[in-house]
């Protein structure tokens, strides 16, 4: 085996959003002496496994690419399973459905875990997280693409090029040098991309993020009182009011979104953890055990509220990872706006369309939602972050401000975001040595309609 060299990514000492000081760092350490071994036999390498991640790593290899995906946790789905998030933000655009090919198939495939939905539901469908870990397994296998899970991305190593030579890795092997032609960053957070140097914008002007949820689930409910719900949401703001004054429960606040995941069991998005920075692991820390408490404090809150449906419940899981909403959007070759939202903008180079409204999650927003049948396009130019020739990323990590990122970070424009990126990265390699810019976009556009992709 091949070894590199390789210096440590430097990581500055912050003051985490709640309250918490980060360790300060005053000295730096080389690896100098330290060999790293290298993995050099990937085409196309994906780091993180969410929705965008799953569908960019199954589309790489169905179009020929070598594929590897990296992932953090035992899990792929991200949110979407191993965040125990409790359902699919609406698949149509209160027409038809336009969140098409590997996006359609991975939620069609999703609806058999929750059998109490209507078979031809489109919008707000329940997940069952692991049913969902199932097909995403699935599918990632068939595909052909390798995943390697408890494996974190530690550092990037890039040549003078802007080209990324190597991803290091940190497992229970130690540290391993990955190599590929081209590295697709589905990271969320925009870890592989920011490391490499592109620049990003996190949050709004003063840098505040949207707030983050640590999902959980409840227990054990009267199913025949909830019925098939949701059936706290719609009065909770009002019966809630006086509870969350009381301050009986401090952590109890207004934020509350249910839905039957399973025979007696709620799948939870509730609760906000305001301003929480996700690229700080102390804050990340103190949100995941405050998040715990928080939802302990619901569930004693919602017995008391609505005896008739949780007297006899209980919290039986909290996300593994915390809920993310708002994280580092890496700045693109075109940055999508709120203009081009309200516009409903087409492109020459979308991959796809998208309707979702404008969902961000902070005190006296106010949403914005299209007439039926409305959606804009999404253009490839956000997957491809400036200034990196062989980099793409996928997912909630893409190139929007901060406004429209409230619509385009949910799972069904993150997995169409990721199915082109998965191609386009496999399109690279053949046709323009790997640079990710100069793909033939017909060629690109065709293949995703091809694929069963939506466009006008
Ligand atoms: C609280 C909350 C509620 C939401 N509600 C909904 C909803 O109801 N419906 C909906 O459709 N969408 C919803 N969303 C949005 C949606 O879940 C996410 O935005 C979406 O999952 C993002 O997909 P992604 O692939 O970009 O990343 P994620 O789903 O965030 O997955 C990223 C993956 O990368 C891995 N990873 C991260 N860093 C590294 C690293 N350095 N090395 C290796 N692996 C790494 C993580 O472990 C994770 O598996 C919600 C989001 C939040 C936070």
């Amino acid at each position: 085996m091949m070894a590199v060299a390789v210096a440590t990514p430097s990581f500055a000492a912050a003051n985490s959003s709640n309250g918490i000081t980060a360790v300060e760092v005053r000295d730096t350490v080389s690896l100098k002496n330290k060999k790293i071994p290298v993995d050099n036999s990937w085409d196309v390498i994906v780091v993180g496994a969410g929705p965008g991640g799953c569908t960019a790593a199954i589309a790489a290899a169905r179009e020929g690419a070598k594929t590897l995906l990296i992932e953090a946790t035992g899990q792929l789905g991200g949110m979407g399973t191993a965040g125990i998030l409790n359902a699919w933000c609406p698949f149509s655009d209160g027409e038809k459905i336009i969140y098409r090919g590997l996006a359609e198939k991975i939620f069609n495939e999703s609806k058999k875990g929750v059998p109490h939905e209507p078979a031809d539901k489109l919008n707000w469908v329940s997940i069952n997280p692991e049913y969902l870990m199932s097909v995403y397994d699935k599918m990632v296998m068939e595909s052909g693409a390798k995943v390697l899970f408890f494996s974190r991305l530690a550092a990037v190593e890039k040549s003078a090029n802007d080209t990324v030579d190597a991803v290091i890795v940190a497992n229970k092997s130690g540290l391993t040098a990955f190599k590929a032609k081209v590295y697709i960053d589905a990271t969320g957070d925009g870890d592989l991309a920011a490391w490499a140097g592109a620049s990003f914008k996190r949050g709004d002007d003063n840098g505040v993020v949207q707030s983050s949820t640590l999902c959980f689930a409840i227990g054990n409910i009267d199913q025949y009182r909830y019925g098939n719900g949701p059936a706290v949401q719609s009065s909770f703001r009002s019966k809630a009011g006086d509870l969350i004054e009381s301050g009986k429960y401090p952590l109890f606040d207004n934020f509350l979104n249910d839905k039957l995941v399973g025979p007696g069991l709620l799948g939870m998005n509730a609760g906000h953890l305001v301003n929480v920075d996700a690229t700080d692991p102390w804050a990340l820390s103190e949100a995941m055990m405050t998040g715990r408490q928080k939802a302990a404090q619901f569930v004693a809150a919602l017995a008391e509220l609505y005896p008739d449906i949780f007297a006899s419940a209980f919290l039986s899981k909290t996300g593994t990872i915390l809920g993310v909403r708002d994280s580092r959007r890496i700045e693109g070759d075109y940055i999508f706006t709120v203009d081009d939202w309200m516009q409903r903008r087409t492109f020459e180079d979308e991959i796809g369309r998208n309707s979702y409204y404008l969902d961000v999650h902070k005190d006296g927003y106010k949403e914005t939602r299209y007439k039926k049948g409305e959606s804009h396009g999404i253009p490839y130019r956000c997957l491809t972050p400036k200034g990196l020739k062989n980099v793409l990323t996928a997912g909630r990590c893409i190139s929007t401000d901060e406004e429209a990122f409230g619509s385009l970070r949910v799972m069904p424009p993150c997995l169409v975001t990721g199915e082109a990126a998965g191609m386009a990265a496999q399109h690279a390699i053949v046709q323009s040595k790997n640079d990710v810019h100069a793909v033939d976009i017909k060629y690109l556009r065709k293949r995703l309609k091809e694929e069963g992709q939506y466009f006008l």
